[in-house]
């Protein structure tokens, strides 16, 4: 579905950007992953994706910079010739209540879970209305379509994350490009796995626990989703079948949002 395409994934070196890349990589798709890790890790992952037949590189852009970020989309261009399938997915998030929210942290959000996507999808299109065609998806969350408290920066940068998908999809509706955002529930994933563990010293109790109750709290099949679902998810999207699914936001939130 993905055959012969270029793909870059911004935040790949782990949880579901990598499973984003695995799948992708499966499917017929050269890809540069991006993020931080070490070394020997990186490698093992190019390594992994370059096994599915395809080629792979990484690009270490951090997605504080913009002119990082502008270098990682020619790099594409120039390696692969193109850049076609583009997944903003790069994130972090912080939770505390607003009074005591570090400005930095703040200010470090904004930039990473939503201007680094206006730069990507800024350079990346004149690549993709050159070849008209291209598949733009940001991973949003459920936080950009409700709220939570103690998630200031994280919610404001999301429901930013969602206008700018839909804006940059009516400017290219009428191409063979879409732009949709994808807004999961919780993942087990280390970026989930540091709000389980502070809940859990906070209130004393098991990882399990906290597990337990932060599922309870708020996703009603009280279960995670799933890395390799919403790989899935994204296969779809790029395919032929997606052509005209484009400005949506797509939960996969084991009923979140339903309440
Ligand atoms: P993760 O912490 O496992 O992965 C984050 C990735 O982003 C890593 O590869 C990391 O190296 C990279 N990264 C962080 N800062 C970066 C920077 N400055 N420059 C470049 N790369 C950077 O997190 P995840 O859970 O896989 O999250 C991926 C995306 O999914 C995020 O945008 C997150 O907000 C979103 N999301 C996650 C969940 C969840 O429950 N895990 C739910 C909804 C949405």
């Amino acid at each position: 579905m993905a055959e012969g395409k270029n793909a870059v994934i911004t935040g790949s070196t782990s949880g579901i950007g990598l499973d984003i890349a695995r799948t992708l990589a499966k499917n017929g798709a050269n890809i540069v992953i991006n993020g931080f890790g070490e070394k020997q890790v990186i490698d093992k992952i190019v390594e992994e994706l370059q096994g599915y037949g395809v080629q792979a590189a990484h690009h270490p852009a951090n997605m504080l910079r913009s002119n990082e970020i502008k270098e990682m989309i020619q790099f594409t261009i120039e390696t692969f010739g193109s850049v076609d399938i583009l997944i903003n997915n790069a994130g972090i998030q912080h939770v505390s209540p607003i009074e005591d929210f570090p400005d930095q942290t703040w200010e470090n959000i904004i930039a990473i879970n939503l201007s680094a996507a206006f730069y990507t999808m800024k350079e990346a299109m004149p690549s993709m209305k050159k070849s008209n065609w291209g598949r733009i998806i940001n991973i949003a969350s459920v936080h950009g379509l409700v709220a939570s408290v103690g998630k200031t920066g994280y919610c404001a940068a999301k429901h930013g994350l969602v206008g700018l998908t839909k804006v940059v999809a009516l400017e290219t509706a009428e191409a063979e490009i879409t732009c949709n955002a994808i807004c999961p529930g919780f993942v087990l994933t280390p970026l989930i796995e540091q709000q389980i563990e502070n809940i859990a010293k906070k209130e004393n109790i098991s990882i399990t626990e906290s597990q337990h109750r932060l599922l309870a709290d708020k996703q009603p099949a009280k279960q995670f989703v799933k890395t390799k679902d919403l790989g899935e998810l994204v296969l779809f999207l790029c395919s032929d079948a997606g052509r005209l699914m484009t400005g949506a936001s797509l939960t996969m939130d084991g009923g979140w949002t339903a309440q």
